[in-house]
């Protein structure tokens, strides 16, 4: 092999075969750079195996061995899909069962290596392993006698374990890794990171580190690499991000006024009087419209609290304003919704908000577009054709335009853009905002929403204390859920009580467990699989005499939206569906959700779900159905019931199962590695604190050419 650098792409230097390439495609290993920067999920340890005739029931075994037998079958009684196989080392052999996994077989070579690691049960007097971890390996370290390092003498026996996919092993990541490291290539490599910051925090230089995390001789180099690269993750981060703040107060905005009595006026129009927490963020937001810098806000507030409405009295603000200090004319609003239901959503209350004022309205999505008011009824909205209201946008004529992402495509242009608001979408980048640039160059204000509490490292990484706002009440005289965990033994009673509430007119979600699978589309098909099974059994075994309908995500929007609003209607009674039901949608109704799997949930996926039930003025509950009775469990859920908010249990999720559970990890664009240093306040506040000393003198990065690159390189959009 030639010496590669960076960015040589992989398939230059190793032969690669079509599924090969998939694999790697979907693991996002494009380059020797993706490669050597895609860590171990964690480090196996060959001297920590046992070996097949010396086993016990119950106890949990890593073995080493060869595969044989491999089959798929249906059980006899259950008609449940399995995967069965039959492993064997130089002392014996065993069976391995994978209910519910046929995949698994097929995954598999007959007579290949693999390292598989469970539990011990037994049947029938036989000793088997159920559903046990499994890997494949290119030769096994015991029976070949060295470890999977090669001919080294020393003893090491870690061995690092990547997270795979179906045609990219574990395995086949490690040796090619090796198969680089044999190059050239590390002598090559330049240190970025400026040397007093490795003296400063101990960490090893960027060749070591690469050597260290991908063959470890010994547990404290594996660790010594991990802080570095963390370190790197979040200190490159924070250089983008303090950089991105000096660029953002260098643009301009337009400058908003408003006043005090129009603003009151119009937050009386609302049912409610507005919390404290309400109040203040709407201040912090008109607060930034008079800077003539571009806010870049994020406002994050659990379910339910209530964040509609600070986006409406901030839009109202902007209403209040005209273009270019005349003293006529509309500035524009644009609000983005994730979904066309929610689009709707908003535009009716909307409506309701600023029926009677000279504000126009328009709703455009995939399949609607629609301009408040009409000209024949003031009070109602009328269908236009999608170029009328591109024109009446381009005129400036519409000053509020409510969507799906529909709003940023390139026909849609606004005169006068002042404000931007993003719900619950997680990405716009820099670049997309900027795009959004009025001609003369004056970039609108962003408010950003979103409903995924995030730990405090995080949201410093990410934002800084400046552009965040929290809402972390909810509004007065809701009642809490009521949170039930429900062991197996309860079910039917739970069932019983559930039917009460039903039969007085209520609805109710039901949330399949997640199915974890590497392949995303199969574990599309095996999520959709376990909804219609599920509704079939409901109907025919538990709720004969209610309406049941499913939504899941193989759906088209133009069904999932059917469905929502079947619900909403309630033609449905019950809702089956996977993790994926909309978010925010509101069914107020809708008071009972039951979780089955929960388990498997990190606890702030929980918690979002629970959220779908919390508009309303009746009763809430929240049923929690357990598989396992594990005390792990029930702790982790234990604390579900109880914790106070999604900031707590984004916290405790962080804590217990570590980042890969936040909802939604990979939105944030950070590695692994670097959600794992989220973890540690102290060294997210050094990295923090370090690149705004390197930033505040010299932002450019003229005097750390590397350091730029490598940002450059990393192509981090710091979401706003
Ligand atoms: P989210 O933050 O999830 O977007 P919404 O803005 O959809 O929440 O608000 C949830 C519900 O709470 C809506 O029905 C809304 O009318 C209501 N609401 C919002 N603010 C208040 C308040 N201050 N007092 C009472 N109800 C409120
Ligand atoms: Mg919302």
């Amino acid at each position: 092999m030639h010496t590669p650098h960076l960015k040589t792409p992989l398939r230059e230097i190793f032969r690669l075969s079509e599924p090969h390439k998939e694999g790697l495609k979907k693991l996002r290993l494009e380059t020797v750079e993706d490669l050597l920067w895609y860590f171990p999920v964690r480090y196996g340890d060959t001297s920590k195996s046992s070996h097949i005739n010396n086993l016990t029931k119950g106890e949990n075994v890593t073995l080493f061995g060869q595969i044989s037998k491999l089959e798929t079958k249906k059980g006899f009684k259950s008609h449940i899909n399995m995967s069965k196989g039959t492993l064997t080392d130089d002392t014996g052999s065993i069976e391995l069962v994978w209910f519910n996994q046929p995949y698994i077989a097929k995954m598999l070579n007959e007579g290949s290596f693999i390292k598989v690691e469970g539990t011990v049960s037994e049947k029938n007097n036989q000793l088997f392993l159920s559903n046990p971890q499994v890997e494949s390996l290119s030769k096994l370290p015991t029976i070949v006698g060295d470890s999977i390092f090669g001919q080294d003498n020393d003893l090491h026996t870690l061995y690092p374990v990547y997270k795979e996919t179906r045609f990219v092993t574990s395995n086949w990541i490690y040796h090619s890794i090796q198969k680089i490291f044999k190059t050239n290539f590390l002598d090559t490599l330049e240190e970025f990171i400026p040397e007093h910051l490795l003296n400063t925090y101990h960490l090893p230089t960027l060749k070591t580190a690469l050597v260290w995390i991908h063959s470890p001789k010994q547990a404290s180099h594996a660790t010594a690499s991990q802080k570095r690269f963390s370190f790197e993750e979040i200190f490159l981060i924070q250089l983008q991000v303090q950089k991105d703040k000096i660029e953002n107060s260098k643009l301009h905005s337009l400058k908003l006024e408003h006043t005090q009595e129009a603003v009151s006026a119009f937050q009386k129009k609302f049912p409610f009087h507005l919390t404290v927490g309400q109040q203040q963020v709407i201040k912090s937001i008109l607060e930034d419209f008079r800077q003539g810098v571009p806010m870049a806000r994020l406002l994050e507030g659990d379910v339910g609290s209530g964040k509609t409405a600070v986006a409406a009295v901030a839009t109202f603000a902007v209403t209040q304003n005209h273009p270019d200090g005349k003293d006529f004319g509309n500035l524009q609003v644009s609000y983005m919704a994730p979904t066309e239901i929610l689009a709707e959503q908003h535009f009716r209350s909307f409506i309701e908000l600023f029926k009677g004022t000279e504000v126009s309205i328009g709703l455009l999505t995939g399949s609607t577009c629609k301009k408040f008011p009409s000209k024949t009824n003031r009070n109602e909205p009328t269908t236009i054709s999608k170029s009328q209201l591109n024109k009446w946008v381009a005129n400036g004529e519409i000053s509020i335009l409510i969507g799906t992402h529909t709003l940023i495509q390139k026909s849609i242009k606004f005169k006068n853009l002042a404000f931007v608001i993003i719900d619950e979408q997680h990405r716009f980048g820099t670049d997309q905002r900027k795009r959004l640039a009025r001609k003369d160059d004056l970039v609108p204000h962003l408010l950003s929403m979103s409903a995924t509490p995030i730990p405090r490292t995080l949201a410093l990484t990410l934002y800084g204390d400046l552009d965040l706002s929290i809402l972390d009440q909810m509004p007065l005289g809701r009642k809490p859920i009521i949170t039930n965990i429900i062991t197996p033994d309860r079910r039917e009673e739970t069932y019983k009580a559930i039917k009460n509430e039903l039969a007085d007119g209520r609805q109710l979600y039901v949330i399949c467990p997640r199915i974890d699978e590497p392949d995303p589309e199969k574990e599309k098909t095996l999520n959709v699989k376990s909804v219609k099974e599920e509704a079939k059994r409901l109907k025919q075994k538990v709720f004969q005499d209610y309406n049941i309908d499913i939504l899941h995500s193989k759906m088209t929007p133009k069904e999932k939206e059917d469905v929502m609003n079947d619900f909403k209607n309630k033609k449905i009674d019950i809702l089956v569906a996977t993790s994926v039901v909309e978010v925010g949608v509101n069914v107020p109704n809708a008071t009972m959700i039951i979780i089955e799997g929960a388990e498997r949930f990190g606890l702030s996926q929980l918690h979002q779900l629970r959220g779908r039930v919390i508009r309303s003025t009746h009763q809430a509950y929240c049923f929690i159905f357990a598989d396992s009775k594990t005390d792990k469990t029930i702790e982790r859920l234990k604390a579900f019931k109880n914790a106070k908010d999604g900031f707590e249990l984004a916290e405790l999720d962080l804590k217990l199962r570590g980042a890969g559970e936040l909802a939604g990890g990979k939105q944030w664009g950070i590695n692994d590695i670097g959600m794992q240093a989220l973890q540690n306040l102290k060294m997210v506040e050094a990295a923090r604190n370090e690149a705004k000393k390197i930033i505040e003198k010299d932002s450019e990065l003229v005097t750390l050419p590397l350091l730029k690159d490598r940002i450059e390189n990393k192509k981090i959009t710091h979401f706003e």
